[in-house]
């Protein structure tokens, strides 16, 4: 296997997958509130899609039952959604993926539920500036390892840790493309980026240790300490300049 990369016309096909995954995980966002049952967003996921023309990246997915996946507090990733109600001062992490025009996109942003404590509201704003930091080293001609290297430090300055067993992905014609991208590692090290790359970053960050375990769904991940966990990410695209994320409105 190796990082595909893609033409113009592709990139365009996946700016549009991008756009559908960004309006629809936006939609999911202004939805959440205290009271409501997780099962409820991935009712109005499927909605949005059947309404965009869109297909959900993640339903069937190696089995997984849902369009997209909410995590919330110590969940870390891959959370199904059921009959879990909400709760004011929650965070939730929402990750939704959607096929359009034979590509994908895949974001994700973790809420508060309501009003959250200053704790909880610094972890989510580390985890998306990580997540800012990871795509501000994304240039042609850097390594992947300046990317990872940016999210981790941007993270541990911070006094917060990076889940190490979880990663971000090339994405394209398929979801998991080659390459992983942790977000721990060093610069100067890992394949040369180039124009035309296509990558899901995706920050995974603990208020406590590392460590993860996964519960008896064998789906949800959770942190092993019991911590607070948040989640961005963003499909973006190496250009021959400054990067291009692609799932934005
Ligand atoms: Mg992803």
């Amino acid at each position: 296997m190796s990082i595909i990369i893609k033409s113009d016309e592709e990139i365009a096909a996946m700016r549009q997958a991008g756009r559908i995954t960004a309006m629809v995980l936006e939609r999911l966002r202004l939805q959440v509130r205290p009271g409501m049952k997780t099962k409820e967003l991935d009712a109005i996921a499927a909605r949005e899609l059947e309404k965009l023309g869109a297909k959900p990246s993640f339903k069937g997915y190696q089995g997984f039952p849902a369009n997209l996946c909410v995590s919330v507090n110590d969940e870390i990733v891959h959370g199904i959604p059921g009959e879990r109600i909400l709760a004011e001062g929650d965070i939730v992490s929402l990750d939704f993926g959607a096929i359009f025009m034979g590509f994908h996109g895949d974001a994700a942003v973790t809420v508060a539920v309501g009003e959250t404590s200053p704790q909880a509201r610094q972890l989510i704003e580390a985890t998306e500036g990580a997540l800012k930091a990871g795509i501000a080293a994304a240039y042609p001609g850097a390594r992947l390892g300046d990317i990872s290297a940016a999210i981790q430090h941007y993270v541990e300055a911070r006094g917060y840790s990076v889940v190490r067993e979880y990663t971000g992905h090339g994405i394209g014609r398929e979801m998991h493309e080659e390459p992983q991208i942790p977000n721990f590692g060093l610069v100067g090290t890992g394949p040369v980026l180039r124009k035309g790359m296509t990558l899901a970053l995706e920050p995974m960050v603990n208020a406590g240790d590392w460590r993860t375990r996964v519960s008896d769904d064998h789906w949800t991940v959770l942190t092993a300490d019991g911590s607070l966990s948040a989640h961005f990410e963003h499909t973006i695209a190496i250009t021959d300049s400054e990067p291009e994320v692609l799932t934005i409105v």
